[in-house]
């Protein structure tokens, strides 16, 4: 199992500029299989849990308040080397310096409203999954 999944969430600015199907076909047009999906809105303090690991970082705040701001997707998806081919897939955290056709350079705003989330490992991509899905969720 481990290998093949990572967590995604496409972010609210994407959302509300229209974006949702088009991310979601050209992340099935890359081979990924949705297993898991939700459309959803995060509380601040759900959105605070889950990026903690930022909460020393000087944009916490800003990230919170902007995760929490409108609906987003969540969802887990499977593919070979799901992590690290994802990661390709959405570009660098700032869409001003992400390779030409990713997700990130044709969607994103700015850097903290960039248009989706990719878990950074596999087990970043267990932990993120589960936080957001029950198992009785999954359809692997
Ligand atoms: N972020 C930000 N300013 C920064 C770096 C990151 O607002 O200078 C936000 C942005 O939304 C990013 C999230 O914090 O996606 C998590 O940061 P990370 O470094 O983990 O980037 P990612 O893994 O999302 O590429
Ligand atoms: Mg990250």
């Amino acid at each position: 199992m481990s290998g093949n999944r990572t967590f995604t969430m496409i972010k609210p600015d994407a959302v509300a500029d229209g974006y949702m199907g088009a991310i979601l076909a050209q992340i099935i047009d890359a081979g990924f299989k949705v297993v898991a999906m939700k459309y959803t809105k995060l509380s601040a303090e759900k959105a605070g849990e889950f990026y903690k690991v930022h909460s020393a970082r000087p944009f916490y705040g800003e990230l919170v308040e902007f995760m929490s701001s409108g609906p987003i997707v969540a969802a887990i998806l499977e593919k070979d080397n799901a992590v690290e081919d994802f990661r390709k897939l959405i570009g660098a955290t700032n869409p001003a310096q992400a390779e030409p056709g990713t997700i990130r350079a044709k969607f994103a705003r700015n850097i903290g409203e960039n248009a989706i989330h990719g878990s950074d490992s596999d087990e970043n991509a267990t932990i993120e999954g589960a936080f957001h899905f029950a198992g009785t969720e999954i359809y692997g």
